[in-house]
Parts: structure tokens; sequence; C-alpha cells
């Protein structure tokens, strides 16, 4: 186990750190550790550990609350009384900040790419419950919601609002902040459990989170290696998006780090057709560990990063590590969207590869 003088260094630095970062708690911490005992038993020597983010009690969970908690402490300091950001329509991002927007007595303005989908399911329905306005781009370019954040943002500043504008996906310094949270809760959790692993799995999005798993693990000169499974860009875009995201959020704390692409390798391979749309490896994966373990993933983050990281077991890319940590970041609302015909390929067989 790590020694003891390393260890007072680093609860030395998560009090220090822990008072430069604002944070206005909604849920109930720590979320659990676990080890999947089922599933590792399968998986030939690898220990498979989960960190149970999906079960955040707060606005069906997910690893968004997270960053949003700094979010809020932020906004209440600028006296903000409306937040504003955007993602696709089944966003688990947009339906956490409604919901967080709600419980703060704030305003929400969803900015959505593409036009109103025909039915309301998912997240989008449960965003809607929440009272949040709406804003479709009318572009199916995803990027398309950056400016309109920004265009929403002025026009409610005219009109005498006090707008807080949240990037799309909350991939900005202030909700990397919120995940480096999470890493000195699970060190904590660690220690207690005398529990080191060996590496950490995660589906990667915007890249917020994997930035913040990053610097949190800097910060403590923990050697756990980050293994991110990118859902959306190419890897490349991936990494860069969250070196900049970590050397941002560095700044806030006064630090003068650096981090480039090299040192935020992210794996590729596990998109599928696209974000957003079931892969086969997913929902396989998915029935994997939900009939192991009784623990649902998600078709458009967990599912795939899952997938992607039983492929690189078997193809034996990680026979160094005895202890693996996979974070579970949420997203089951996906479930209740769409037909589910992707699940039920998979379940009757037709996805066999
Ligand atoms: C957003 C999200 C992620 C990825 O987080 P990023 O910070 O965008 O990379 C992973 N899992 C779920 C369920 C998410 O909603």
């Amino acid at each position: 186990m790590i020694s003891d003088d390393a260890n007072q260094h680093r609860q030395a630095t998560v009090e220090r750190i822990t008072q430069q970062i604002p944070r206005h708690v909604l849920a109930h911490y720590p979320t659990p550790l676990m080890q999947a005992k089922r599933l590792s038993e399968t998986l030939a020597g690898t220990q498979l550990w989960l960190k149970r983010d999906d079960l955040i009690s707060f606005g069906l969970g997910g690893n968004k609350i997270r960053g949003l908690e700094v979010m809020l402490a932020d906004a209440v300091a600028k006296n903000a009384n409306w937040l504003i950001t955007g993602a696709g329509v089944q966003s688990n991002h947009v339906r956490a900040t409604a919901a967080v927007a709600a419980h703060a007595g704030m305003r929400c303005t969803a900015v959505y790419w593409g036009k109103p989908p025909a039915i309301s399911d998912g997240n989008y329905r449960v965003t809607q419950m929440l009272n949040s306005a709406f804003h479709f781009t009318g572009d199916d370019d995803r990027a398309s919601v950056d400016t309109h954040i920004h265009q929403i943002t002025a026009e409610l500043r005219e009109q005498g609002d006090r707008p807080y504008a949240i990037p799309r996906g909350g991939a900005c310094a202030m909700g990397v902040l919120g995940h480096v949270l999470a890493v000195f809760e699970l060190y904590q959790q660690c220690l207690a459990q005398s529990l080191e692993p060996d590496a950490i799995v995660m589906a990667v999005g915007s890249g917020g989170t994997y930035a913040g798993w990053l610097l949190g693990l800097r910060l403590l000169n923990l050697p756990w290696e980050m293994l991110g499974y990118t859902v959306s860009r190419e890897p490349e875009q991936a990494s860069q998006q969250i070196a900049d995201l970590a050397t941002e959020a560095a700044a806030f704390l006064r630090l003068d780090w650096t981090f480039s692409a090299t040192d935020t390798p992210v794996h590729g391979g596990f998109i599928g057709q696209g974000y957003g749309i079931p892969s086969p490896e997913a929902a396989e994966a998915i029935k994997r560990v939900g009939r192991t373990e009784g623990i649902l993933l998600d078709p458009v983050y967990t599912g795939k990063a899952m997938a992607g990281f039983l492929h690189g077991l078997r193809d034996k890319q990680f026979d160094d590590y005895q202890r693996i940590l996979f974070v579970h970041t949420g997203g089951e609302p996906a479930f209740f969207a769409g037909n589910g015909e992707w699940l039920n390929r998979t379940l009757r067989g037709l996805n066999n590869q």
C-alpha cells in the first residue's frame, strides 16, 4: 500500500485544493465503490471495481452533477438567475442542468442541435417536465449549439436577466474541478478499503470528466493509468480537448501546469455509427454486465466504454493490470428513449458476431 508519508502529503493536498473549489453539494457522497465480483470471475484474473456515479442521488444522477455542483456555486456567487446550456435532445447534461436550475430557483434554457423531435421521451421528456425552455438551432451540426448559447445569453442579458452560460456538455474549467473532487473522494475510499487500482476506465464525451480525473490524479501523485474510450470525437481531437480543459482548470487552481495531447491518451474504435447511436458491441456489454451484476450501463457512454475495455482485455492490452476501476458515469435514462430496437436485436441474437 502507498506509504504513510505520501498519504499525509496527499491529505494536505486534498484539504488545500478542496478549499479552492467552490461547491454547492446537491447529493449524498461518497458514491459506492464496489467490486464487480461475478463479472470479475469471467475476466481471467482481472479484478474489476465500479465507482457508482450513476447512483448520484440528485436529478437522476450521473457524472454531470459533480461538475454542476461547482458551476452552481459559481453561478450563485455571480448572482445568476438563469442557466443556459446545450447538447442533443437526449443529453444527460441538459437534463441534469434543468434539475439544478429548478432546485436553485433559477430558469433554464436548453439549446439543442437540429429540429424538435416528433416524440418526447427519455431525457428530453424529463427536461421538459423540469420546466426548461427549449431552443433548437435547426442545424444538425453539433457545434451550432455553441453559437446559439452565446446569442441567447446575450439576449437574456439585454432583457435584464442574469444568465450563466454553461458550454455544450458542461465541458469547462468549473466542471472539471467537480471531477477533481471525485478523485479526492475515491482516494479516501481506496484508503479505507485498501484498494490500489492500476487503471481507471471511463467513457469520454466532451472530455471534462477525464480532464478532472487526470488533474486529480496528478495533484495526488497517484500512478493510476487513465483508460478513456471516446464515444463522440476522434481520439486525437478528444485528447486535445481534454488537455486544454485540464490546463485551464489547473490555471484556476493557480498551478502553472500545461497538459498536451500526449498526457491524455484516448482509445478509439468503439463509437459505432456515431455519437448517441447504440452499437451491437455496447448492447452485448450492457447485457453481460446486467446479467452478471444486475447493474445497468447505458448505450451512449458507459456501454461503449465497457465494450472497448472488454475488447482490450481479450486483446491482452491490460495484462500488466490486476485491479481496474470502471467509473459508471450514469446515463440510464437512454433506456427509455426510442423503441429499444438496438437492445431487442441483441436479446434476439441478431447481432451475434
Ligand atoms: C457526459 C457523460 C459522460 C462523459 O463525460 P464528459 O465529461 O462529457 O467526457 C460519460 N457518461 C455519461 C453517462 C455522460 O452523461
